[in-house]
């Protein structure tokens, strides 16, 4: 649980704000269409450059590894968003049907409104786990 009274509360929040902001994202892109995903890459770049800015300025015994995982992640997003040379034209987002890129059907949690591919998902949730550990931004603490 994370002490509200702590120095680094703030910063912790910031960098969750900016890690879930790609991730909703790149959920949103696993299943779009290529020219959604491409709009949706141009929204996540300035999300990662922040990420980059707020381990410099605020966690600087972590910023080796928080920069690793943050170029993971933003090569995972790029990865998802140019599957199939860009040549998607599937919209999935009606939580129907099977991945066009993968097969795998689709993920659909009514409860939150969200719809992902979970396989095409692992790549970048694998850098977002990192980013969320202690030796990231620590945000498993909220
Ligand atoms: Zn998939």
């Amino acid at each position: 649980m994370l002490r509200l009274d702590h120095p680094m509360t703030p910063h912790i929040f910031r960098a969750s704000g900016l890690m879930d902001g790609v991730m909703v994202r790149g959920q949103n892109m696993s299943v779009s269409p290529s020219a959604v995903r491409a709009e949706l890459l141009a929204e996540c770049l300035p999300l990662f450059t922040e990420m980059r800015e707020v381990a410099w300025m605020w966690f600087a015994d972590e910023v080796p590894f928080i920069l690793a995982a943050v170029d993971e992640y933003e090569a995972a997003i790029r990865a998802l968003a140019g599957l199939h040379g860009g040549q998607i034209t599937e919209d999935r987002r009606d939580g129907k049907g099977a991945c066009p890129v993968c097969g795998t059907p689709i993920t659909y949690y009514r409860k939150w409104k969200i719809v992902l591919c979970g396989e095409c998902d692992k790549p970048f949730m694998a850098a977002h786990s990192k980013l969320d550990s202690s030796e990231g931004f620590s945000t498993w603490l909220i």
